[in-house]
């Protein structure tokens, strides 16, 4: 039965729209799954033939047209519209025969048409909307991934640069901590003495290599650890410091290296190998918070503050080793006293002192009596133990202010200053007694004991004393004396 809006319509006009229209029209059968009429639009969208369509003796099932991942979407739409007057519009696929895809938009009505419920409706092509409706969701997809992606980079890459600003920035913090060092060392090569040493290095890693504390800590004779210079909280002073458990580990010789949770630095300071004390070195909040989780540069500052603690190492061995070795070139090895050449300048220093501020000075020249027999009777090496008794004795039998050296073989002569001429004839007299009371093992025969004794003379700065030859000639001259006249006396020059 045919609907009433279409009554008024002449049957012919009908057929010929249906015949004509460029749209797909189409009858469909739900139930029996096939076409009843369709028109050539609808042959030419499905490529199949009216024959194949609906004259055959077995006509094509429509649903097998319907693209096979479709299917389920226009089973579910023909269900839904069961009912005469229920409509509805809908997009599929269709595969054509050759395999093309095409995309159907279907619009239909249910209509009761020769006792059967029947599907009237019309296709349209719309592959190229779909097409382009795709084109379209991909192009916004991309350009919303283009514009994600972008703000993702835009995002890194400002990350990154700000990570490299940071990297640099902290370099070049830490470049200006390195370009201290050898400046600083240098300068401690130059520097004569330890406490400037000490104080240069405090002073140059906290002003210069931005560090917020420096302290050189050294262990004292009983091994005791002292603030040698620390620089800001503590200036030249010697104070004992308590051991932390960081300080016990680093001067137990555990670790070269031990930071604590403030970030102070603790460095082993060793002398040719032996433990000296440390290097406390504490870094700056800031820069403590700048590098934190950057393990390479913790490291390299690690690495300055152990560099710098090795250095002192080394300075201090050195400067010892310079000390002992100036030490040695001013001692007699024999007799332990001060030799010739010290002899000479303390002589000559003292003689201007006295002369400048018009204070007294004397002059002892002291030298064992027939000492020629001692090395012929007991040999050489009793006579080298005899010079050794005596450098022992004499080095105990005088002033700290008094300069006594061995002038030559078996001569020793005494600076005294602040002293007038009878005072020092006192005290050669003293010093000869208690040489003559020395008893000295010989070399031969442990039990053998040798006693010698010692002619003095004596000199003393007066107003006719012009130079220092002229004092030491008056004191060899009063030597002379006493040696020509029965020798083991003192003998002060009459000036
Ligand atoms: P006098 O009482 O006149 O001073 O007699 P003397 O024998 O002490 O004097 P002389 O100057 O003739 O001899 C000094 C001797 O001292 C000569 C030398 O063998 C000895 N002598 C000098 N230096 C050393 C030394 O380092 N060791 C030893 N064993 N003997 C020395
Ligand atoms: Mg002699
Ligand atoms: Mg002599």
């Amino acid at each position: 039965m045919e609907s009433d809006t279409t009554a008024t319509v002449h049957p012919s006009l009908l057929q010929l729209h249906f015949d004509t229209s460029v749209d797909g029209q189409y009858v469909l059968d739900p139930d029996a799954d096939v076409f009843v009429k369709v028109n050539p639009s609808m042959c030419e969208l499905l490529g199949y033939t009216r024959e194949q369509l609906v004259e055959a003796r077995r006509p094509v099932a429509t649903s097998s047209i319907i693209h096979e991942d479709d299917r389920e979407l226009v089973r579910k739409h023909r269900e839904a519209a069961q009912m005469p007057g229920d409509s509805g519009v809908t997009r599929f696929r269709i595969v054509r025969p050759d395999g093309e895809v095409r995309h159907l938009e279907v619009r239909f009505t249910l209509i009761r048409y020769m006792g059967r419920i029947v599907q009237v409706g019309s296709a349209r092509d719309v592959s190229e909307q779909v097409k382009l409706e795709i084109k379209l969701r991909n192009e916004s997809e991309f350009n919303r991934e283009l514009t994600l992606a972008a703000q993702q980079s835009a995002k890194e890459a400002q990350r990154k640069s700000l990570e490299v600003l940071e990297a640099n920035t902290r370099v070049g913090a830490l470049s200006e901590v390195l370009r201290a060092i050898p400046v600083l060392t240098k300068k401690l090569l130059e520097l004569e003495d330890l406490n400037a040493v000490f104080k240069e290095t405090a002073l140059t890693m906290v002003n210069d290599a931005q560090f917020s504390s420096c302290a050189v800590l050294l262990k004292d004779d009983q091994g005791r650890l002292e603030v040698k210079y620390a620089n800001p909280f503590r200036t030249t002073t010697t104070v004992h410091v308590k051991e932390t458990p960081e300080i016990k580990r680093v001067l137990g010789g555990d670790e070269d290296l031990v930071v604590d949770d403030h970030g102070v630095h603790y460095a082993a300071i060793r002398g040719e190998g032996v433990m000296r004390g440390l290097l406390q070195v504490g870094l700056p909040k800031n820069l403590q918070r700048f590098y934190a989780g950057h393990k390479p540069i913790q490291q390299s500052i690690r690495d300055l503050v152990s560099t710098i603690a090795d250095f002192l190492g080394v300075v201090i061995t050195n400067y010892e080793n310079l000390e002992r070795i100036k030490q040695q070139s001013r001692m007699d090895k024999l007799t332990g006293l001060y030799n010739r050449r010290v002899f000479e300048e303390q002589l000559s220093t003292e003689f201007r002192r006295a002369l400048r501020y018009d204070r007294d000075l004397s002059l002892m020249i002291l030298d064992i009596d027939d000492f020629k027999q001692v090395n012929d009777t007991y040999l050489h090496q009793t006579g080298d133990a005899v010079l050794e008794e005596l450098g022992t004795l004499l080095a105990g039998s005088f002033r700290d202010l008094d300069t006594v050296c061995r002038y030559g073989g078996e001569e020793i002569c005494a600076i005294l200053p602040e002293t007038v001429g009878e005072a020092a004839k006192v005290k050669a007299e003293h010093v000869r007694r208690k040489v003559s009371e020395l008893e000295i093992p010989t070399t031969m025969d442990e039990n053998k004991k040798i006693k010698i004794t010692v002619s003095i003379g004596v000199a003393c700065l007066s107003k006719n004393t012009t130079s220092e030859e002229q004092l030491l000639r008056e004191a060899d001259r009063a030597l002379y004396w006493v040696k020509k006249n029965g020798k083991n006396q003192v003998k002060l020059a009459d000036g």
